[in-house]
């Protein structure tokens, strides 16, 4: 597993009969773990009870199907906004910036824009979780890099300067540095001091 994270559209047809889905009726959609990312099955339930298959999922829910709409935009830019940055984060695909990744993702699910599906503990007693966006249904995989939580002040400014546009990607990717690198080594990763050799 070479990828941290991972985003994985939610598919609009069924996985198995490939047969649209129907908009509001219960979906089942599960990952499978495969060396180069995961997999996403979107089915009707039926279908995935009925589907023969010799592989574990990596993770399965139970959830409910949207079909997209073109609304107009009524909601508080701030959180499209923040959706938009976390897949800018997660397409850079950039190791220093797991702290950013996860606590954004955090922000994300406290304000009910995305909701946790599962958590895997890994070897190294980091934790992946599956998120999942409310209403456009993509799934995020991310690295739980187990901050601390004298880190995570430091790291929620970093995600706010992103969104309030007062600071890029490349500063704070290169502001985070090797701090972040390493969750475990407990190097607070402290903006206010790039300078860390
Ligand atoms: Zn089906």
């Amino acid at each position: 597993m070479s990828q941290e994270w991972n985003i994985r559209s939610r598919g609009h047809v069924c996985s198995v009969c490939a047969k649209p889905l129907v908009d509001k009726a219960p979906v089942v959609s599960a990952l499978r773990e495969t060396p180069s990312g995961y997999d996403r099955y979107d089915c009707h339930p039926e279908c995935w009870k009925a589907m023969e298959r010799d592989w574990e999922p990596f993770s399965v829910w139970d959830g409910v199907y949207f079909a997209p709409v073109k609304a107009p935009k009524s909601e508080p830019v701030k959180k499209e906004d923040a959706g938009e940055l976390l897949r800018q984060l997660i397409a850079l695909d950039d190791p220093t910036m797991q702290n950013v990744v996860y606590v954004l993702a955090v922000m994300l699910e406290r304000a009910k824009i995305l909701v946790e599906r599962d958590a895997k503990t890994l070897e190294d007693g980091k934790i992946r979780r599956v998120y999942e966006d409310r209403k456009q249904g993509d799934t995020f995989v991310i690295l739980d890099p187990r901050l601390r939580l004298d880190n995570i002040a430091a790291v929620q400014q970093q995600v706010v300067a992103l969104l309030s546009g007062t600071k890029t990607l490349g500063e704070v990717s290169g502001v985070d540095g090797e701090g972040a690198a390493q969750g475990e080594s407990g190097t607070p990763a402290d903006e206010v001091q790039p300078e860390t050799a």
